[in-house]
Formats: C-alpha cells, sequence, structure tokens
C-alpha cells in the first residue's frame, strides 16, 4: 500500500519541520524511492527491562479448517497439524508458527462460545496477546493488588498444557491479554 504523491508531499515538509518521531506518514513512502532518510527515520524504541515475551497471538475464526486451509495455500505455511479442543473455554485451536511467533487460531465448538460472541460482534480477527512471564501467580497476585480488573485471579490450564489466565479486557482498553506462565506444568 503506497501514498499517494500529495501525501508523499506531506512526508517530506514533515521532516524539515517536525521532529523525528512525528512522521506519521512515513510508512507512506514506497521502499527504495526514499530509503536512506526513511531509514535515518527508525524510532528509537524504549528498552524495556523486563522478562516478558510472547506466547502467542490468537485470531477467532469461524472455521479452522477453511481459513488454515487458506493460510497454506496463500502464504505456504504449514499449521502445526495438532489441533486441540479446550472444553473450559469452548474453542478448537490450532497454531501456526509465522516467523518465530506462534499464531493460535480460535473456532468456536458451541453457540454460546466466547469467541462466537467475538465473531458475531466483530469477525474474524486478533481476539488476544498472550504473554510468557516468570511467576504467573505472583503476577496475578501483584495485580490484583495494584486494583487490575482479572477474568482469572486463579491460572487455569490452557492450550498445549501452559497455564494461563486473562486480565479483563478493562485492564487494557479493550485489549484482551493472557498471562502464559513460561514453563510447563
Ligand atoms: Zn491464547
Amino acid at each position: 500500500m503506497h501514498g499517494t504523491p500529495q501525501r508523499l508531499k506531506l512526508g517530506h515538509k514533515c521532516r524539515t519541520s517536525m521532529p523525528l518521531w512525528s512522521h506519521a506518514y512515513d510508512f507512506l513512502v514506497p521502499s527504495g524511492l526514499d530509503s536512506k532518510s526513511a531509514s535515518a527515520n527508525v524510532v528509537a524504541m524504549p528498552q524495556n527491562h523486563d522478562s516478558y515475551t510472547i506466547a502467542h497471538i490468537a485470531i477467532a475464526v469461524p472455521e479452522l479448517k477453511d481459513v488454515l486451509g487458506k493460510v497454506e495455500s496463500v502464504l505456504n505455511l504449514k499449521p502445526s497439524g495438532h489441533v486441540e479442543e479446550i472444553p473450559t473455554q469452548k474453542v478448537r485451536t490450532e497454531f501456526v508458527s509465522i516467523g518465530g511467533v506462534r499464531f493460535e487460531f480460535l473456532e468456536p465448538t458451541t453457540p454460546d462460545s466466547p469467541i462466537s460472541r467475538f465473531l458475531e460482534k466483530r469477525g474474524s480477527g486478533i481476539h488476544h496477546i498472550a504473554i510468557f512471564v516468570e511467576d504467573l501467580r505472583a503476577k496475578l497476585k501483584e495485580l490484583k493488588s495494584k486494583g487490575v480488573p482479572l477474568i482469572d485471579e486463579i491460572p487455569k490450564i490452557g492450550a498445549d498444557g501452559y497455564e494461563i489466565a486473562f486480565l479483563h479486557p478493562k485492564a487494557m482498553g479493550g485489549i484482551l491479554v493472557e498471562l502464559v506462565q513460561k514453563s510447563e506444568v
């Protein structure tokens, strides 16, 4: 997706009059056209000294078979081949690894599954982001003491046998976050 000439012009204007981090239109610059100044504008990310890593990114879909078939035919990416049903969450899951990140595809198993309700409201898309933590129980205790709303105050067993707990979407401005105990139980 490339910008219109007008937008490109605006992007160049920004460069002389605004701080580096404010180039909102830089992503519209086609690669190769202005690569020299675009690379000079790479935003320095703050160094977060924590132990968080991405466990997986979960995507809600109406039918695993249909979507994973497309992932395979369009992107040539093979799903894990291991379909797991999680009765407590009324979902069926299968993972696909993309660029070292695990994507958890979720299909509802019942009409009253939380995934069915999500799909009705929002359609297919990112359902939650799962983050590994070193000590899930300690983290939940810490968050609770800070008044962070939690769906699960006590860990439960999620996909692949990991201990997990969901924060309430209110905790992160409507984004659903799952915390995952780093080592398998
Ligand atoms: Zn998950």
